[in-house]
């Protein structure tokens, strides 16, 4: 399909690599590195060969929500977001970026939002999950009430966040004990990820903030599948919850769905009909995945040739206000 846009495709600044090196064996690692550090190269070239006409770009993960201190994650993410606009500048109608946001100090992140939406035209934020603070056995979610202010102006810009995966924390991995695979994409990430957004949920920010739009990469990371689930629990043995709505109406009014990293039709199929086909956008996860397979998949997958377009192109246009692309 021609024209598609992705929206879950990474980058890294020489100060986030680290991040990254982890999840690949010391063979693959080279490539990789390459192709984080690399903007306009191979990227821009496997963006043709794949009909990708556009991508909203964003830092690599974990990055800012690992570091400790509030002033050197400030720094750092002013340094991404920085080196990101330079790159846009030089392709405004191939890339867009994601802010990467300091969310250890909520006034420094609204901030940052302000200044990179106002002075780089970024189309909303990608934060990697739950933010580090002070000490390495800490985890910050955003369902806390200090995060309030941030929310409030999320909303009020109407741009979307993102809400990218991060493992958890080691004192948190009782579970993946001896099963080191657990721990990432293979499945952590999804219960890390879904999880926060089920406390986002359950927290009743979306009755406060009802035009909240959150992103979730993954296919969903598992909630269109378990909400129903979850809903119909909840209904029955409240235990505290504090939004006034079932579960499954945030997920089909306040979230939307990318096929990063799940090229798989079923799950797909899924997430469209819990959620509907507007809340679902195509997306790779480069440079994690292959273009090359997230295209071929989505190029061929059997849904109408409609569906296609909302989902590789036109939901994106919409939600991130893309009226320059033709
Ligand atoms: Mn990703």
């Amino acid at each position: 399909m021609k024209g598609k846009i992705g929206l879950e495709e990474h980058f890294s600044i020489t100060d986030t690599l680290g991040d990254s090196q982890q999840y690949f064996t010391p063979d693959k690692w080279p490539e990789f590195k390459y192709r984080l550090l690399d903007i306009h190269e191979r990227r821009l070239a496997e963006m043709d060969e794949n009909e990708i006409e556009f991508a909203v770009i964003s830092l690599n993960s974990p990055a800012i929500q690992a570091i400790l201190n509030p002033q050197q994650a400030i720094d750092m993410a002013k340094r991404a977001n920085d080196f990101l606009a330079e790159q846009i500048a030089k392709q405004p109608k191939r890339f867009a970026g994601f802010a990467a946001l300091p969310m250890q100090n909520p006034d420094a992140a609204i901030a940052e939002l302000q200044r990179t939406v106002k002075d780089y035209g970024f189309k909303g934020a990608l934060v990697n999950g739950f933010t580090q603070l002070d000490v390495d056995d800490s985890s910050v979610y955003y369902d806390l009430p200090q995060y309030e202010p941030f929310w409030a102006e999320m909303e009020k810009l109407d741009l979307p966040f993102y809400m990218h995966p991060r493992s958890p924390l080691p004192s948190q991995r009782r579970i993946y004990e001896g099963h080191r695979w657990l721990i990432g994409a293979a499945w952590g990430f999804g219960v890390e990820t879904a999880t926060h957004s089920l406390r986002l949920m359950g927290s009743g920010l979306f009755d406060k903030y009802p035009k909240l739009k959150i992103i979730l990469g993954h296919l969903g990371e598992m909630l269109p599948n378990s909400i129903w689930r979850t809903s119909h629990r909840i209904s029955i043995a409240p235990r505290g919850v504090k939004s006034q709505k079932p579960f499954y109406y945030y997920l089909q009014n306040n979230f939307y769905v990318t096929t990063s990293g799940n090229f798989h039709l079923p799950t797909m199929l899924a997430a469209m009909l819990e959620m509907g086909s507007d809340r679902v956008l195509f997306s790779t996860d480069y440079p994690f995945e292959q273009m090359s397979e997230a295209s071929t998949w989505f190029d061929a997958a059997e849904i109408s040739d409609i569906e296609r377009e909302k989902i590789g192109r036109l939901n994106a246009k919409k939600l991130f206000k893309l009226d320059f692309l033709d």
